[in-house]
């Protein structure tokens, strides 16, 4: 080919060459864990734009993680000399379809100016509808109807597009709930996660001239990891392709791990038929991992049945055996991972010293996050937790945001819901109620009815004089945030390159800048609406930390050029991109760590009813069980040299302590590929008397079983995990039966702790809960021990 001679041909083996030179016609690159084919297809990219293909921003590119486009952006950079910087199109789905969206949103009855509701909002909106039609909360909870509307949204079904056949869902009201859902969300001008594709799927099915546009426009379409997509991502692109059919996927039927979300790896399957003469490559050799890790991978892919079946080879070598040991519990396996880390990190075992960054600990459940963080507080380990939106989830940062949000677009009524009478103004239930019915009784949103209830008089008193200051408030801010220096708005998107595209229709619409500083005017938000002096009021221990994480808010607003762009990355990214140059360990979920690669990786709480989940475990058919095991593929093939499984034999899961069994993908690892360790300093004893016995689980013969025996030899009884333990089961057995956790799920309505849950107490200082009896609650203090105390005196530690 006439392809000039850039060195990124020099790093690719022939069948990735050939992927990146394919440049016409659909491509399908179907191939194993760390086989390069992201990188291929990073290749492909900077191909496209030396060749003179496309420029930059003509090229779609969808990566599954916000982490996964900057890296990508930053290699493509390094291979064209800064050419990706007007890749303004590569992202994720959803972050690429609420820039499509904000050009058209009008089409589907919104403004462009709509905002994304978090999962908080989602539910209290559900709970209004269900409490509007008699529905019953306990039979019925709002987190379900939450799950049967995101199924629907995931295969692109409108409320009108449902097929009978579903339309039984939540007592045959499911679509009629759906439909009041989306029209809610209209009036509210905003959407949930699942419109974002949706809502441009309908876009492209019914305005042709809109689809034709951007066919035109994107001149190559390339999909990383396109076995997780859902229907509606696959209809989208589909649309998208149908002009030029220059599309290139890549993925690996294998790593499918998405399904429970919708995901079809039929997708892949169907990728020759719906673009036929599509050029398939294949790839085998991985440069990701050495031997032994390929081979335990491979060990524990091919126990399932439904798959295409692989071959992997690596040029490389066998280097370590993946590790495996077994803990008491989990702060045990926590505290010997961080020990384990900090030699790593000085160097042992002969191997250089790794830096913090080259390690991670990815979890099959985001519940076992806690224990190394609290662990690695401890001892003073750097860390970073990955996708979980944890900073964001705190009440006080929703409070500020909800503010926020009402200086953005003052028909945001979840936001003046909540917001409404935080900090206290004297309005209760019933305020809140009249001002709901004076809204919809005359068509306007809360802030209008707030208005209207003030000056009818209908809201008195106290709270009336704090809702007209309020009302005051919301205006001023409003205002400040939207008045311009030149009092005109432009003919502009929100993203200022956007009006390179001529030919597509525009709106006006209001980009987010002012002449007030967003930073400064959060600020003034925040002192003024009363919320800052209400936690310098607060005397409770957690109320410096709520003013100290307010702060931090708002110094991260300092990183975007408008509030609306700052909320915008809240909804949809959550993480933090600064964050990930400093050395430190890395926390993340499997689901997460797709495509990823780490030297080191340690994968904890490999147990049955873990993981694999319990729901996949209960589920008849093999479907669930091999989603699990394909996870767990995913895990193992993440590591480049080391590798570290575990598995605890007794686990506070909600507050409840749980007996567990070696996972049954442990006797799946091929014996030859691992070394089985014993925490150090345990000797004699055994496992049996603990309450578990090899026998007892049926998924414990092999390689468990021969575990068992050399576990055996670990004295756990000598543990301090266990003294504790036994310790508390004189208080409770060990393993609740079924309906003692139902009755834990009950308390939880009814007293606001639960046990295992942190606490503190201004005398005895950092606790958990051990029982509750009314308000009494059995507390273990770290340093004062066992005590009974009155609720009232206790604040949970937790956030
Ligand atoms: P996954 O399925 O996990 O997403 P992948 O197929 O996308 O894996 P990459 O992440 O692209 O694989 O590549 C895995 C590793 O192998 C990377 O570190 C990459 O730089 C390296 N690699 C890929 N191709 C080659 C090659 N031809 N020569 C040397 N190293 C390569
Ligand atoms: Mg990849």
């Amino acid at each position: 080919t006439a392809a000039p001679h850039v060195d990124y041909f020099a790093g690719l083996n022939p069948a990735q060459r050939q992927a990146v030179e394919t440049l016409d016609g659909p491509v399908l690159m179907l191939a194993g864990a760390g086989t390069g084919k992201t990188k291929a297809l990073t290749c492909r990219i900077a191909h496209l734009m030396a060749t003179g293909r496309a420029r930059p921003d003509e090229i779609l590119a969808v990566t599954f993680t916000n982490k996964a486009a900057r890296e990508m952006k930053n290699r493509i950079s390094g291979l064209t000399q800064g050419a990706s910087e007007g890749m303004r199109w590569l992202g994720t789905f959803h972050a690429i379809c609420v820039k499509l969206l904000r050009r058209h949103s009008e089409l589907v009855g919104l403004k462009s100016s709509f905002t994304i509701l978090d999962t908080d909002d989602q539910m209290r909106l559900l709970k209004q509808l269900l409490r509007a039609s008699d529905i019953d909360e306990k039979r019925w909870p709002p987190r379900m109807l939450a799950g049967i509307i995101d199924g629907w949204k995931n295969k692109a079904w409108t409320p009108a597009q449902v097929p009978v056949a579903e339309s039984s869902a939540f007592d045959d009201k499911g679509v009629d709930l759906y439909a009041a859902y989306q029209q809610r969300l209209k009036d509210l001008n905003a959407c949930d996660f699942g419109d974002l594709l949706l809502h441009m799927v309908t876009i492209f099915q019914t305005h042709a001239d809109v689809l034709a546009t951007y066919q035109r426009w994107f001149k190559y379409i390339l999909v990383d990891e396109y076995q997780d997509t859902n229907v509606a991502q696959y209809l989208w692109l589909r649309l998208l392709a149908q002009g030029h059919k220059n599309i290139c996927c890549v993925g690996d039927d294998d790593q499918s791990i998405y399904g429970w979300r919708g995901a079809e790896v039929g997708n892949i399957l169907r990728f020759e038929k719906d673009f036929p003469g599509a050029h398939v490559v294949r790839l085998e050799q991985n440069y990701r991992s050495t031997g032994h890790i390929l081979g335990a991978a491979a060990g524990v892919i091919d126990a399932n049945k439904d798959r295409l079946g692989k071959t992997l080879f690596t040029d490389g070598e066998d280097g370590e055996k993946v590790r495996l040991i077994g803990h008491w519990d989990g702060e045990e396996e926590a505290r010997w991972i961080g020990e384990d880390i900090e030699s790593m990190q000085r160097g042992t075992r002969g191997l250089d010293a790794m830096p913090l960054n080259s390690m991670a600990i990815l979890v099959r459940a985001s519940h076992q996050m806690r224990s190394f963080e609290d662990r690695f507080l401890t001892i003073g380990l750097p860390y970073r937790v990955i996708g979980g939106p944890r900073f964001y989830e705190r009440m006080e940062i929703r409070d500020a945001m909800a503010y926020f949000r009402l200086a953005v677009s003052q028909d945001d009524d979840l936001a003046f819901e909540r917001i409404v009478n935080t900090p206290k103004r004297g309005l209760g239930d019933k305020a809140v109620q009249t001002i709901q019915m004076t809204a919809r009784s005359n068509g306007v949103n809360l802030i209008e009815g707030a208005r209207l209830c003030v000056n009818g008089g209908l809201i008195k008193g106290r709270g009336g004089n704090a809702l007209r200051d309020l009302v005051q408030g919301l205006d001023r801010w409003h205002g400040q945030l939207h008045c311009r220096s030149n009092g005109a708005t432009r003919r502009e998107l929100l993203d200022d390159e956007d009006s390179v595209i001529d030919d597509g229709p525009t709106v006006e619409v209001f980009d987010g800048a002012s002449n007030v500083n967003h930073v400064e005017l959060a600020e003034v938000i925040l002192d003024e609406c009363g919320y800052t002096a209400h936690w310098k009021n607060e005397k409770t221990p957690e109320a410096p930390g709520r003013l100290e994480n307010l702060k931090e808010l708002v110094k991260a607003l300092e990183n975007f050029d408008s509030l609306q762009g700052f909320l915008e990355h809240i909804s949809l990214i959550m993480d933090n991109a600064k964050d990930e140059e400093d050395d430190k360990v890395t926390i993340m979920t499997l689901h997460g760590a797709k495509g990823l690669e780490f030297p080191s990786v340690y994968l904890p709480g490999w147990e049955d009813g873990l993981f694999p989940s319990q729901r996949s475990m209960d589920e008849s058919g093999l479907k669930g069980l091999e989603e699990e095991r394909r996870l767990a593929y995913v895990g193992i093939t993440r590591a480049e040299k080391h590798c570290t499984i575990s598995f605890t034999s007794s686990r506070l899961v909600y507050g409840q302590w749980q007996s567990q069994m070696p996972s049954r993908f442990i006797d799946e690892l091929p014996e030859e590929n691992v070394e089985v360790l014993t925490p150090p300093g345990l000797h004699g004893g055994g496992f049996g008397a603990a309450g578990m016995s090899a026998q007892a689980n049926p998924a414990s013969e092999g390689m468990a079983s021969t575990l068992h025996e050399k576990m055996a030899k670990a004295d756990v009884y000598n543990s301090p995990g266990w003294r504790r333990l036994q310790s508390r089961s004189q208080q409770r057995p060990m393993t609740q039966p079924k309906e003692s956790r139902n009755a834990v799920i009950d308390l939880k309505a009814t007293s606001s702790f639960t046990t295992g849950e942190r606490v503190f107490h201004h005398k005895f200082g950092y606790g958990e809960v051990m029982e509750i009896e009314g308000d009494k609650l059995l507390i273990e203090f770290d340093k004062a021990g066992e005590k009974k105390v009155v609720a009232k005196f206790i604040v949970s530690a937790d956030s």
